[in-house]
């Protein structure tokens, strides 16, 4: 059975470099994943040479995790202190060996992701226009739905929609003269550059700025303890979306496409570059698959359909689902109401809902909001 560069990653998900909960491909210490004809695998972990105690059990651990997948071979895992020679493999000279579609250096580390934040994930589209801010909104209220702590921050600096579309205005209270509180709604805590300067601002922002004002949402956010904390990234797959991806410690991504053809060569540039970060990919969903006729509540593919699902496939990455385009999710979603949030028991909801149970299972190998069994000794 052929091992992917995605089931490695998925089974590294499961190990924590930290007390946080950082886990190692989020750590952004990964060095690129090799894997050879013959089902050997091989990468390195990026240490601080004073380090290298602590992270033999990381590097241990790590090794059991991969060795333990059907089908591999053997697993060679190194502690390297040195990076850019981080991958075992190629002798100099030699062709650069890659692992996978678009393999590339790895992430400088980003030290321990957010004190307090176990998981950080990505939603993103490889254009605009196609719902990502939607979902992402409604999928962080559905993980929350499953019980868990969930943040939603709004990354779309140049169009901000988390304000609207959690029906939120005014601005979050600064603490202490430098930390600011995040926004409440629906049991979500909220941050965006929406609500902290005019809509028009941030238009004229450069690269450099627009990471900074993410680097300040992310650390400068009294966030708290959450289990997870949605980024709704900026569309598109540029270079300024590839530094954020890699300037933030991402536990994974999650790509949002329509079912066109076009739609969806921008959603496998947006798989290659998270890919080429060492950025794990959780799965890929399909919004606007069908429509629903508001009258006769009648389907049709009027995109086509079960395109995203397909592509998923032949990229091997997840596939999380599929959202119908209905007048529902358009008219809550413009109106601050969020469908998830404002009928929990209607289909839309459901289908969120199951989309955002696979994506936790995906990023923890857990099935949310579900404790440990407790054992009762009578
Ligand atoms: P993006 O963030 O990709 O630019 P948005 O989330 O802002 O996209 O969505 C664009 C428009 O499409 C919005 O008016 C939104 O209400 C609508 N929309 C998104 N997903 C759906 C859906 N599944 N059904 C109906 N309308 C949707």
């Amino acid at each position: 059975m052929a091992i992917t560069r995605d089931d490695v990653l998925k089974a590294l998900s499961t190990v924590t470099v930290d007390r946080g909960g950082t886990t190692l491909p989020g750590s952004g210490r990964l060095s690129p994943v090799v894997i050879d004809p013959g089902n050997r695998v091989m990468f390195s972990i990026l240490i601080d040479p004073s380090e290298a105690e602590r992270f033999e059990p990381v590097r241990r651990e790590a090794e059991g995790r991969v060795l333990a997948l059907p089908g591999v071979s053997s697993v060679l895992v190194s502690l390297t202190a040195e990076r850019g020679s981080a991958t075992p493999g190629p002798a100099p000279g030699a062709p650069r060996q890659s692992g996978g579609p678009g393999a590339a250096p790895p992430r400088p580390p980003q030290g321990n992701a957010l004190p307090g934040v176990r998981h950080i994930v990505a939603v993103a589209s490889g254009k605009g226009g196609v719902g990502k801010s939607t979902t992402a909104c409604n999928l962080a209220l559905a993980l929350s739905a499953q019980g868990l702590r969930v943040g939603l921050l709004d990354a779309d600096i140049y169009g901000p929609s988390v304000p609207k579309l959690l029906g939120l205005s005014g601005k979050p209270r600064v603490i202490e003269g430098k930390t600011l509180e995040p926004m409440q709604a629906y049991g979500l805590k909220a941050m965006s550059i929406g609500f902290l300067i005019e809509p028009e601002s941030a238009m004229i922002w450069r690269g450099p700025m627009v990471q900074s004002a993410i680097t300040q949402m992310l650390r400068d956010v009294a966030w708290g303890e959450l289990d997870v904390l949605v980024v709704d990234m900026p569309p598109g797959t540029g270079d300024a979306q590839l530094t954020m991806a890699q300037a933030t410690p991402l536990s994974g991504a999650v790509i949002v496409s329509t079912p066109q053809d076009l739609a969806l060569i921008d959603a496998r540039r947006g798989v290659t570059m998270f890919r080429k970060v060492s950025v794990p990919i959780l799965g890929v969903i399909e919004n606007m698959a069908t429509f629903i006729c508001p009258n006769c509540g009648a389907a049709s593919a009027i995109f086509g359909h079960g395109g995203a699902r397909h592509e998923a496939e032949r990229l091997e990455v997840p596939f999380l689902g599929e959202i119908p385009l209905t007048m529902a999710i358009r008219e809550t979603s413009d109106a601050g109401r969020p469908v998830v949030a404002t009928d929990p028991d209607g289909p839309q909801a459901k289908v969120y809902r199951e989309i955002a149970q696979k994506l936790w299972g995906n990023l923890t190998g857990a099935p949310a909001g579900r404790a440990a069994p407790r054992i009762v000794i009578e």
